[in-house]
């Protein structure tokens, strides 16, 4: 397959080759060969995607009514379904995710880009009774010019999830995606282009996080970020963004406890822990990484659980039998082996997996890894491996449980199986986790508010509730009274 040569960034609604002429390699984790090249932006790309952002919404964007902005976004989500197998087999090359998790995460991508569209023109200020004589309102206004900056485990969902609500609230955007799968990043523009957004309305420029990243979120013109990755890089952000006091909202990722009580259906909760485990080769912020599960029934799940990932066929991205794919990095596999060797010192047993896939010698594969005899406190069971390693830990009360479930600094997503109502909702209640499940896991949907406690983030993305990160909220009034104003200087 011949390479791929991207060189140009997308500016102002026309494609610019960087000012500084450089360019980044994109890995094929499959195979471990060059693929593709994208530009390298820098700080000179940035300030003129910032520029163009900003006329574009001192001009033609802001003269658009909220239903036609929706449309706009509804013609791109028509254009991403049409081209769902081409962006997923790019995604597939680049991420190195089986090509029937990319094609429908562009289908489920446009899901998103099509509920921003229905709500662009039903989002809507109060009549406030502040007094009489007075016509008080509040207007919900753009925040501005978006910096949206993306990491490299699920790319074109997350142009949508801050697409759809940046675009749908009048705003405008900056797009970095991660260095290391910014080809579909500049597929979707092309798409961007012809669904006729205006120019300047988003913009898309590839490019490192020390160089473009930091010049985008420590931009003067920028009025907001919206981020997706590490929490490391969320604290150098937060830093970055506090001169001109830019508004910030984090998704982090997490260390999601996943709960399974001995009543529980058993059967449907091993196939969804495993599932939740080692999809995306547990390259997910929402991965079911902690398995609690209760003494009585623990043998049973972990030997079922174990029988289940030693059935998942590990292979390359674009193979149709494959069910996961390979770490997406060189760095991203080391830092899961290293987490390996860790579980091991710590103390840890694998059960099953721990090493490389047989028969596949190129690539940065790595098998599905179940660890057993760890510590809810040990590192291995408290930091985010982000690859396919699954803690299991034994529990024996509810109050147990709880403790150990929120036993970490992070609290994106957590889940429980039980068929007794009174604890579903006593342990959903107690559980400190911004999306908590019953009897399913993580179910990621564009209705529902996303995003973390504690360190997993600040903010929310998805549902309605999005919208508000993305819009000032000001306050007018109106005095129509006759009443003569109080002079409290006229005596
Ligand atoms: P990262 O936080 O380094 O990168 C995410 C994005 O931020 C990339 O686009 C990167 O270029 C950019 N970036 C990096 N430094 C920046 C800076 N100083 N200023 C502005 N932008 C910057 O994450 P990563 O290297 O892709 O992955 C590291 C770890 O983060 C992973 O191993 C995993 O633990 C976690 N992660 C979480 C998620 C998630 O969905 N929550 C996604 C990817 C990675």
């Amino acid at each position: 397959m011949s390479m791929l040569h991207e060189d140009r960034l997308f500016i102002g609604g026309e494609w610019q080759a960087p000012k500084s002429g450089a360019r980044l390699e994109s890995i094929d984790p499959s195979t471990e060969e060059v693929w593709a090249t994208v530009p390298d932006a820098g700080p000179a790309d940035v300030d003129l995607a910032v520029a163009a952002a900003r006329e574009a919404l001192d001009g033609p964007w802001s003269r658009l009514t909220a239903t036609r902005r929706g449309r706009l976004l509804t013609e791109l989500a028509a254009l991403l379904e049409r081209d769902a197998t081409s962006l997923g087999e790019l995604e597939s090359r680049d991420n190195g995710k089986p090509l029937r998790d990319t094609v429908g995460e562009v289908r489920r991508a446009a899901e998103w880009l099509r509920y921003y569209g229905g709500a662009a023109d039903k989002l809507q200020g109060d009549v406030i009774p502040y007094r009489p004589g007075a016509h008080a309102f509040t207007r919900l206004e753009p925040v501005g010019v978006v910096g949206a900056v993306t990491p490299w485990n699920s790319p074109i969902s997350l142009y949508a999830w801050k697409l759809g609500p940046a675009l749908a609230t009048g705003n405008v955007v900056v797009l970095k995606p991660a260095e290391q799968t910014s080809v579909s990043a500049l597929a979707f523009a092309r798409l961007v282009h012809d669904a006729g957004l205006p120019p300047g309305v988003v913009n898309i420029v590839p490019g490192r996080g020390a160089g473009a990243g930091h010049a985008l979120v420590s931009h003067p013109g920028v009025d907001k970020i919206s981020f997706t990755g590490s929490y490391e890089t969320a604290r150098q952000i937060m830093r970055s963004a506090a001169d001109g006091l830019k508004r910030v909202s984090f998704e982090c990722g997490g260390k999601s406890p996943h709960i399974v009580f001995a009543d529980a259906d058993l059967e449907r909760a091993i196939t969804v822990a495993t599932h939740s485990a080692f999809r995306s080769t547990g390259q997910s912020c929402s991965a079911g990484s902690r398995l609690l599960v209760q003494r009585e029934v623990y043998d049973e799940v972990l030997d079922a659980l174990t029988a289940r990932a030693e059935r998942i066929r590990v292979g390359p991205a674009l193979d149709p039998r494959t069910h996961i794919g390979p770490q997406t990095s060189a760095e991203q596999l080391d830092k899961t082996r290293r987490y390996i060797e860790l579980g091991l010192d710590e103390g840890g047993r694998v059960v099953t997996g721990g090493g490389r896939p047989l028969g596949l010698d190129r690539g940065y594969f790595v098998q599905p890894t179940v660890f057993e005899g760890l510590a809810n406190g040990s590192r291995l069971a408290q930091e985010e491996v982000f690859g396919p390693v699954l803690t299991v830990i034994p529990f024996d009360t509810e109050e147990e449980a709880v403790a150990i479930a929120n036993d970490t600094t992070y609290g994106l997503v957590a889940g429980l199986w039980t068929r007794d109502v009174g604890r579903a909702h006593r342990v959903s209640e107690r559980l400190q986790a911004g999306l908590v499940s019953v009897n399913t896991f993580r179910p990621v949907h564009w209705t529902l508010p996303y995003g973390g406690y504690k360190q997993s983030g600040l903010g929310r993305e998805n549902g309605l509730a999005v919208l508000r990160e993305y819009v000032e909220v000001k306050s007018v009034v109106v005095d129509y009274g006759d009443d003569a104003p109080e002079d409290p200087f006229a005596d």
